[in-house]
């Protein structure tokens, strides 16, 4: 296998809102920015339908239309956009040594890592044997397969609540599976739910298993683990929607930087720099707690006037 090498003053790593504004401003700026997509080109948003929150589009966009533009938009301002996938780093010392597809090794001045979050699952076997099969960890993009059928969400945030009402929209049934007494999500939302007829929400209770011939019918239940009434039991379902949070894409930098407990890339507050001069954390990847597309642009904007700033300063 060939080995290639090359040096870029700018790399950005992933292509979701806050790599891809990353890049618009870095080009924009004449810093030459390379820009890898990673796993999943366009980032999670391309994974839902319709974005009505992110300011300028008053009638909404779909997520897929827009990260096709924001690809677009870099692309016209100089970002050079790759296919590939970051596999390890050594941020030791600079230039920084990233590979490409176990295979490229890429030197960088600055590097903007934008790698974003992935969903959550349980962890349980029966999640990857009834993968596309009845398991699912987006219910927009899911959700249109169940319509007058019985599905299950499984978490108690925000998610949780956001997709259960959601597929209560095309479902005849959903069942909320939330492992506490409480709901962990905020009171607007909790509201909705309560107000949805079709929503019943399962509390105490947690999934252990999936049965089912072709594809997902049903269920293992346990309620009050642990306690003196504890019940298996087992409920019809036809799909099951994991909405328990997501973990963020940090492995490949993390004997590196600073981490919190969950695995985000801690950044000095307010801004995108981490411990290592020059590397940057733009969007989910540094950001547990609002994680919206704008909120990630804003940080890759930021990340690329840094980029820009060091490169100055270091006269690289
Ligand atoms: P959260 O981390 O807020 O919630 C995760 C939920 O999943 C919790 O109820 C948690 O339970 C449960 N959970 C975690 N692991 C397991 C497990 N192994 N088994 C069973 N349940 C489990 O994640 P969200 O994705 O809901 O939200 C993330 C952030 O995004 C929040 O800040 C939220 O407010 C925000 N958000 C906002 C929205 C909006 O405003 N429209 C929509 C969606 C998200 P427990 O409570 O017991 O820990």
């Amino acid at each position: 296998m060939s080995i290639t090498q090359e040096h870029v003053r700018c790399l950005i790593i992933g292509s979701g809102p806050a790599g891809y504004t990353a890049a618009i401003y870095a080009g924009r700026s004449n810093i030459s920015p390379v820009l890898y997509e990673g796993i999943q080109p366009g980032g999670q948003l391309t994974m839902t339908t319709a974005i009505e929150n992110f300011p300028g589009y008053p009638d909404g966009i779909s997520g897929y239309d827009m990260m096709e533009d924001l690809r677009k938009q870099a692309s016209k301002f100089g970002c050079d956009i790759r296919q590939g996938v970051a596999t390890s780093s050594d941020l030791s010392k600079a230039p920084y040594h990233i590979i490409i597809d176990a295979e490229k090794d890429i030197y960088c001045d600055t590097l903007i890592i934008s790698t974003g979050a992935t969903a959550k699952y349980l962890g349980l076997p029966d999640e990857y044997n009834y993968a596309g099969q009845g398991v699912s960890a987006c219910a927009i993009c899911d959700g249109f397969f169940y319509r007058k059928k019985i599905v299950a969400v499984v978490g108690g945030g925000d998610t949780a609540c956001e997709d259960s009402i959601y597929l209560a929209g095309l479902a005849l049934q959903v069942y909320l599976i939330v492992r506490k007494n409480h709901l962990r999500a905020s009171d607007i939302m909790q509201k909705r739910l309560l107000k949805t007829p079709n929503i019943t929400i399962l509390f105490e209770q947690e999934v252990t298993g999936l049965f089912g011939e072709n594809g997902v019918e049903g269920a293992h239940l346990v309620k009050h683990r642990g306690q003196s009434d504890e019940k298996n039991y087992d409920l019809s379902i036809d799909g099951l929607f994991l909405a328990i949070g997501h973990k963020p894409n940090s492995d490949v930098f993390a004997k590196y930087l600073d981490l919190d407990e969950t695995g985000y890339i801690l950044t000095e507050p307010g801004t995108p720099r981490t411990k290592i001069p020059g590397v940057f954390a733009a969007g989910d990847v540094a950001d547990p707690h609002y994680r919206q597309a704008i909120t990630a642009a804003g940080s890759g904007c930021k990340a690329a006037i840094e980029a820009g700033d060091y490169l100055s300063s270091h006269n690289l």
